[in-house]
């Protein structure tokens, strides 16, 4: 029998969804005369500045309505960065002591202003070990969003819902990038339950499992490697990622991805990362290809999120000189594409 707490729990969160406005759909600027319009859905604009707010909200809502998480219980996590930052804020709207275990390098500022309570560890990859062990040693419920978002509810709260709706005709492409891989396949879904014509891209950094796992059809794939490129690429094909609603992965090269931010902030003023920069470039990509093809229509991508954290990644020269990132040859390209009209050859 669920609780009057969880009854309650759910209703806020609910609320909470209700009273949240629907995100912006930013126009992209391209050359006159293109006959394919570029959208960038605004995730920025969340209450917690990022698309994880909305993963956030079903995850927490799903855990309380299968009892997994009770009145007081504390709620663990292995994350840093803007799912922590998610979660803490869902965490406290609730009344729910929250632990995030994070890598030793990662900034747990977002989260303690929240009220939440970070634990750094050591190796980076030992946070997940330590969040379960955390988790049961105290009597708390450890989330595991990777996992977790491979069974998601969104009850109405997924991007998909309300992207379509904005566009007017359904754009031809809608291109995401995936890190538990939940925002694609709720793309996915929505594209092949409404019979629509849209196609979903998703963009993949270097080292991450999407793209290889996706091309050979192997959905053990791994890289073991970690993603230069923050909340996308991951070292193996997470459950969230469901490789027959994608149509096409797109491999975008990390330093492409900075220089398309560095782009994205240019043309709209946020302060985004390379998140969606590779989500900039992977759509660029695909609108050269309609262009060739001769094909009218929209692309939209999205904004993953924006903050003045990323003026000390993406936007710093010092940062990717040490990453070994040179954006310069990419963002010579985004400018004959984008200041010129000259198209882009497609490999
Ligand atoms: C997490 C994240 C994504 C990927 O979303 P998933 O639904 O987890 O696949 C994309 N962009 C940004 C900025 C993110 O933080």
């Amino acid at each position: 029998m669920i609780s009057a707490w969880a009854v309650e729990a759910v209703a806020l969160l609910d609320a909470e969804m209700e009273r949240t406005p629907v995100t912006p759909l930013r126009r992209f600027p391209l050359p006159a005369g293109w006959e394919v319009r570029l959208w960038m859905k605004d995730e920025s604009a969340q209450p917690t500045g990022s698309l994880k707010h909305r993963l956030a909200r079903a995850l927490f809502r799903q855990a309380i309505a299968s009892g997994r998480i009770a009145e007081g219980s504390t709620v663990v996590e292995a994350t840093g960065g803007a799912m922590a930052v998610a979660q803490a804020y869902f965490a406290r709207l609730l009344g729910l002591p929250y632990i995030a275990v994070m890598p030793r390098r990662s900034s747990g500022e977002g989260v303690e202003r929240l009220g939440g309570t970070c634990r750094y560890v050591d190796p980076p990859l030992a946070i997940y070990g330590e969040a379960r062990e955390l988790a049961d040693r105290i009597g708390g419920h450890y989330l595991d969003h990777y996992v977790s978002a491979a069974a998601v509810d969104w009850h109405g709260g997924s991007l998909a819902e309300e992207l379509f709706g904005q566009v007017g005709e359904c754009p031809h492409w809608v291109v995401v990038g995936a890190g538990t891989g939940a925002t694609s396949a709720a793309v996915g879904r929505r594209l092949r339950t409404h019979e629509l014509p849209g196609r979903l891209a998703v963009v993949d950094p270097e080292n991450s499992a999407y793209f290889p796992g996706w091309v050979s059809g192997a959905a053990d794939y791994s890289t073991g490697m970690p993603s230069r490129i923050e909340g996308i690429g991951r070292p193996r094909m997470e459950p969230g990622f469901v490789p027959d609603l994608v149509d096409l992965v797109v491999p975008v090269p990390d330093a492409a991805s900075v220089a398309a931010a560095r782009r994205v902030r240019r043309d709209t003023g946020l302060t985004v990362g390379g998140a969606t920069g590779a989500n900039l470039w992977g759509a660029l990509e695909l609108v050269t290809r309609m262009r060739a093809q001769g094909i009218r229509g929209d692309v939209v991508t999205v904004i993953g999120d924006a903050g003045a954290r990323h003026l000390r990644t993406c936007h710093d020269d010092g940062w990717a000189e040490g990453k070994g990132l040179d954006w310069r040859p990419h963002a010579a390209r985004l400018e004959r594409l984008l200041d010129h009209g000259e198209s882009w050859t497609i490999p």
